[in-house]
């Protein structure tokens, strides 16, 4: 599936990746050209695919290899993302276990039940609105040559780089927004209203907010016509990221003050996560932590410690009112509190 991703100029000389797709499946020349030539009318992999299958409807065979094909192809993309997911998570996890830096102030099975049940509904919407997802639309703007750097002909790799680079920006933007208006704030309350701060917070968010996220990002993939392996390394970094950045894991305070030149650490997302409005609305970096400090979002150190600072909204602190079908109402029906950058007094 990676082969796939890969920029199709670099590896077969073509810039037809409809037929670059039937050569890396092995189909016969015929095929990809009478395949190709339908599918360019099309926007998407899959169209190709179903394109190809109809030119050749009289062979059975190939419409069956197609399929084939086109399900491993997601498997593979799946296989990728999943075990990313699931190898950070029990990293994470175990480190949460061997050597935690805060108590919790609540049980963690009731918090983790909502949380990974959360984390699966997420990824079945997003699965059933977006099949292609974000990858699947860097490789239509390249094919089309849509955004700025399909309009230019930089290596491969620094297309890879300033695509991470530039959509981790724009998630910064994109978070500071779900803070700014009160409306965007409602479906973000969901992520900040937990108690605690563990690895499971860090994928925890309220499905409409996934979706709005996604079409941002697939806006954004458009304009800046995003190297498509670059799309996926940012999906599975941050993926990562966000569980490593909301876990509660110690490290010696020299190494995080290092690490946070690079990247994001637990305790400089941990501040985002205060119940007081001050520091919630500071740190909004997920992977890059640059942005916050150019941008003059950036907080050192929590105005009381790591320790027994309180974490979540003010006005939610009782766990009976923070189950699975509490936060998923929560942006309906909950009150948005102080939060708000934009609110009215
Ligand atoms: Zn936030």
């Amino acid at each position: 599936m990676l082969r796939m991703y890969v920029n199709r100029q670099e590896l077969f000389g073509t810039t037809d990746w409809q037929a670059t797709t039937a050569a890396m499946l092995g189909l016969p020349s015929t095929l990809r050209k009478r395949g190709g030539s339908e599918a360019c009318q099309k926007s998407s992999l899959f169209s190709f695919f179903i394109a190809c299958a109809r030119a050749h409807d009289s062979q059975r065979r190939w419409t069956s290899l197609i399929r084939t094909s086109t399900t491993d192809a997601m498997n593979s993309d799946l296989l990728i993302r999943m075990s990313a997911f699931l190898g950070a998570l029990t990293l994470m996890a175990l480190w949460e276990v061997g050597a935690p830096r805060r108590s919790f102030s609540m049980p963690r099975g009731p918090r983790w039940f909502a949380n990974i049940t959360v984390v699966i509904l997420d990824a079945v919407i997003v699965r059933l609105l977006f099949a292609a997802g974000a990858v699947g639309m860097a490789m239509v703007a390249a094919e089309r040559n849509w955004g700025i750097l399909n309009q230019l002909s930089w290596p491969i790799w620094l297309n890879i780089l300033l695509t991470v680079i530039a959509l981790d920006f724009v998630l910064y933007l994109q978070h500071v927004m779900f803070h700014a208006i009160p409306l965007f704030w409602r479906f973000h309350m969901m992520h900040h209203a937990d108690l605690d701060c563990d690895v499971t917070t860090g994928v925890r968010f309220h499905p409409v907010e996934v979706v709005l996220s996604m079409v941002i990002k697939l806006g954004a993939v458009v304009l800046l016509g995003a190297a498509p392996v670059g799309v996926l390394v940012f999906e599975i970094v941050l993926n990562a990221t966000s569980m490593f950045n909301h876990s509660n894991i110690w490290m010696p305070v020299v190494v995080d003050r290092a690490l946070r030149w690079m990247i994001v650490t637990p305790d400089m997302h941990r501040i985002h996560h205060s119940v007081l409005p001050q520091e919630t609305n500071s740190n909004f970096g997920f992977n890059l932590p640059w942005w916050d400090r150019l941008l003059g979002t950036y907080r050192e150190d929590p105005l009381r410690s790591h320790t027994i600072m309180s974490l979540g909204l003010e006005q939610y602190r009782d766990p009976r009112g923070l189950t699975l079908r509490h936060i998923l109402a929560l942006p309906f029906v909950g009150a948005p509190g102080r939060y708000p950058l934009a609110r009215k007094e």
